[in-house]
């Protein structure tokens, strides 16, 4: 039987669904908390998908915190996660400048705390980090000093990007053997009450058009997080479901990824965003499944034999 896509979880499909899932990767914020509260009944699901032998990974493009950080804000809303079940671009990026990219130099960091502390973990040298007030005029912003050692320009979230940090960046970029990495390109941080801020997408792209170059971006809709958790912990494609709130992040990085998706509906995307992208076609951006909440999954789960 083909299945359909986009097909909303619950009953009998719910328990078979649940049943046919090993692990479950989760995206965090819309998913499992807004802002600072966890979304009602999303702890209990987390431990129970646990209870019964599943695994559980947190995936999110969110570069301003570390995985213990993660770790510490699951376990104070009531999810209790190990540092080493999130998959953040904070600590994604610097494994792929460790591993993948084999960095041999130091890092020119836009980006917080929470980057500069993965990127020192991981061994690897950088600076940039803080303020960077500006001064003198146009002939010395061209001029600016630079460190031979960069070979590497990483942009995350950074609350202190200013045009000086641009300009550094620019001069670091027109050496085409520098590696030019961005964590994610989320346009907006979405808080309460429908208000929002400039996400780092909005950094990345500033830098992409000063340098005329295009970044390699960790975050979903890539698949480097994904690749990640594959290679540090292993899993079954066939029986692991991504579960998210955005369609043209969480939803096209399973579906390219070749997993099953589901998208809950208690942050950013809506079913008519869903039914709209399967109306034109798009299939990479229609989830298999859809729930109002993850909580709607806790009965599927009470009737699993043990
Ligand atoms: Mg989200």
């Amino acid at each position: 039987m083909a299945a359909s896509k986009c097909t909303r979880l619950g009953g009998e499909l719910s328990r078979r669904f649940v049943a046919s899932v090993d692990t479950v990767l989760f995206d965090c914020d819309g998913v499992l908390w807004r802002g600072d509260e966890a979304v009602p009944g999303a702890p209990e699901l987390v431990n129970e998908l646990k209870l019964r032998g599943k695994r559980v990974f947190y995936l999110t493009n969110n570069s301003t915190k570390t995985r213990a950080m993660y770790a510490e804000k699951l376990g104070r809303l009531g999810f209790g996660a190990e540092p080493s079940e999130v998959f953040g671009t904070a600590y994604c990026t610097a494994v792929y400048l460790r591993d993948m990219a084999r960095l041999a130099g130091k890092v020119y960091l836009i980006g917080g705390q929470a980057l500069s502390q993965e990127l020192g973990a991981a061994g690897i040298p950088h600076l940039g980090q803080g303020p960077d007030p500006l001064t003198g005029g146009f002939s010395d912003w061209a001029r600016v000093d630079r460190d031979p050692q960069v070979k590497a320009v990483v942009v995350g979230f950074d609350e202190h990007f200013n045009y000086m940090k641009l300009n550094r960046a620019l001069q670091y970029l027109q050496d085409p053997s520098c590696l030019f990495i961005a964590t994610n390109t989320d346009t907006r941080l979405p808080l309460e009450g429908g208000r929002a801020v400039p996400g780092t997408g909005c950094l990345v792209r500033a830098v992409e058009t000063a340098a005329h170059r295009k970044a390699q971006v960790i975050g979903k809709p890539n698949s480097f997080i994904y690749d990640c958790v594959v290679k540090e912990c292993g899993l079954e494609p066939s029986r692991t479901v991504m579960v998210g709130d955005r369609l043209d992040t969480d939803i096209l990085m399973g579906s390219s990824c070749g997993i099953r998706t589901l998208l809950t509906l208690t942050g950013f995307s809506s079913l008519e965003d869903a039914k709209s992208y399967q109306k034109s076609g798009s299939d990479s951006m229609v989830p298999d499944y859809y729930v109002d909440s993850v909580a709607d999954l806790l009965p599927a789960l009470s009737e699993q034999d043990q």
